[in-house]
């Protein structure tokens, strides 16, 4: 399905060319997966769907994990091809390797409990019943992942379906082709004796997850932009195959009064431009009480004036990843100036090139499309507020809904619990992605469904269920023809028993 090739020149207008984001360098190429190509991967993934669906939960925890242990071991090559294709430092790549090895582990090891079938109480009505509730694999799920954590977040689908019984047909981001390919290829390398067509890969842009889409796939697990899930959404609505939707965010954290300052502006300061700010679940936008505001907003300055991008080992983080991106972050830097806001460090000098320095605004108008937007760049906004309600209201004002965090020493539970959002931690930024047991998933423009987690599991299965009738009960035919004045007449005193008494 794909070739790889070192030469830019020797391709073809059709390929598609992996390039280093830092230096617009092309490193790879790869043969565009047209419909018939992509067709014929779902097939292969057909074909491998019975054998590894009828595997146990026992055998296929062991091809998981060992893949976790094939990356492991490559993973020092790996890491250097993140770092090469997505621009991130190689430690970050690391960390993200780390977070997705807790993931695969996750998913094989708690597989079994959680999906093994389940018991279900008859009722009395059907005493003479026994209940059964099966979990069973959808078939072929089809992944359409981003670039931004090319390995974490797509690996957030392809492991919970494959432990859930799966097969999995992933088509990476077209800036991250090759990232993904070594993932799949890892797999299978972990797992000669498997058939083909367990973990595909397809490759190209748009148009090859659109064909993906529209292949006859029992799911589709889709990690992007808004725009791209809810066009997804439309298309799958064709055939009514079913959607994970993880799309973007605008995520808040609220600094109350009694907050740990210094600890709320470091996390706020890395959660808002590690990986240039390109996380989903990222900081964007602050809501910090009057009280503190001086100290925090003095304190997020002081750490972030020594924070910056580059490609070489000392860099904080990388280069803006895809090119078109620079441009929105260009636009909201010039959106908060001119709704008010004050650029309290940086500002529209701090874009050079791909590499974009931190930008810190305070004041921006809440109605700027630097507030109202994903930005996805290294900025943040802070707005000074009268109080957690305020806080509340105004990080609840939002269009998404994916994560958040607050900074309280006493009260962090409580402020938690009223965000409109799916994820939130409480004195730190983005732990919520490192705890495997914890579901990840938004509400309102931030997608549908959940990945990670008891709930990222049965995403990927079909409940099925089962009753079987264990004996009869003369004169108690309810569904048949055969059903006699006495047994409704039975019924008549059993309802007011059993319903009827609660005043
Ligand atoms: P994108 O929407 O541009 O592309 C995502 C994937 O969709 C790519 O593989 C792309 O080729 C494919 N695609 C594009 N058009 C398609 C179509 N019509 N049909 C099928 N597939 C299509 O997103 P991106 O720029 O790669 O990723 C950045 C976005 O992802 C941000 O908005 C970010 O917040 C979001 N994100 C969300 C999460 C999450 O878990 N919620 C995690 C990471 C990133």
């Amino acid at each position: 399905m794909t070739t790889t090739e070192t030469n830019p020149a020797a391709a073809p207008d059709t390929a598609l060319k992996a390039v280093d984001p830092a230096t617009g360098e092309v490193i790879a190429t790869y043969t565009i997966d047209d419909e018939d190509a992509v067709r014929a991967a779902v097939a292969k993934a057909r074909g491998a769907a019975a054998t590894w669906g009828a595997l146990s939960y026992d055998d296929r925890r062991k091809h998981l994990l060992r893949w976790s242990s094939r990356l492991v071991a490559d993973a020092d090559e790996f890491t250097k091809l993140i770092h090469k294709e997505n621009g991130k430092p190689v430690d970050d790549a690391f960390l993200e390797l780390m977070l997705a090895l807790e993931h695969i582990a996750w998913a094989a090891k708690n597989a079994k409990k959680i999906l093994s079938p389940k018991k279900i109480s008859p009722g009395a009505m059907m005493a003479n019943f026994t209940a059964r509730l099966e979990q069973r694999p959808l078939g072929v799920v089809g992944v359409i992942g981003p670039w931004n954590y090319p390995v974490y977040t797509p690996n957030g689908s392809i492991a919970y379906a494959l432990a859930a019984g799966n097969t999995v047909v992933f088509k990476p981001s077209e800036y991250s082709t090759g990232i993904g390919n070594f993932l799949a290829a890892a797999f299978k390398k972990a797992n000669p004796e498997l058939p083909e067509g367990v973990f595909e890969t397809i490759n190209g842009y748009g148009a090859t997850g659109a064909a993906l889409v529209r292949s006859g796939v029992d799911k589709i697990a889709f990690t992007g932009s808004t725009a791209t899930g809810k066009r997804i959404m439309a298309d799958a609505a064709a055939t009514l195959t079913p959607v994970l939707l993880e799309c973007g965010g605008k995520d808040a954290v609220i600094v109350a009064a009694d907050a740990d300052i210094k600890a709320a502006a470091d996390a706020v300061a890395w959660g808002a431009t590690a990986n240039s700010g390109q996380t989903c679940a990222g900081v964007e936008r602050v809501y910090v009480d009057r009280s503190v505001r001086d100290e925090f907003v003095a304190e997020v300055k002081r750490i972030l004036k020594d924070v910056k991008p580059g490609s070489d080992g000392k860099a904080s983080y990388g280069p803006m990843t895809m090119p078109s991106q620079i441009d929105i972050v260009r636009r909201h830097i010039d959106a908060a100036i001119a709704s008010g806001g004050t650029a309290v460090l940086g500002g529209p000098e701090s874009v050079k090139g791909p590499f974009i320095e931190p930008v810190v605004f305070v004041d921006v108008d809440e109605s700027s499309e630097a507030v109202a937007e994903e930005t996805f760049g290294p900025t943040l906004t802070i707005r000074t507020v009268n109080g957690v309600d305020e806080a509340v209201e105004l990080a609840n004002n939002s269009k998404y809904g994916l994560s958040s965090a607050v900074y309280s020493k006493n009260h962090g539970l409580e402020i938690a619990r009223r965000l409109r959002v799916g994820a939130t931690s409480v004195n730190s930024v983005l732990a919520f992605a490192a705890i495997a047991g914890l579901p990840f998933g938004g509400v309102g423009d931030s997608g549908i469904g959940r990945i990670h987690g008891e709930p990222g599991l049965r995403e990927f299965s079909r409940p099925h269920s089962i009753a079987v009738q264990k004996f009869t009960i003369p004169g108690m035919a309810l569904m048949s023809y055969a059903r006699t004045d006495s047994t409704m007449g039975l019924l008549r005193k059993m309802v007011p028993f059993l319903h009827g008494r609660h005043k």
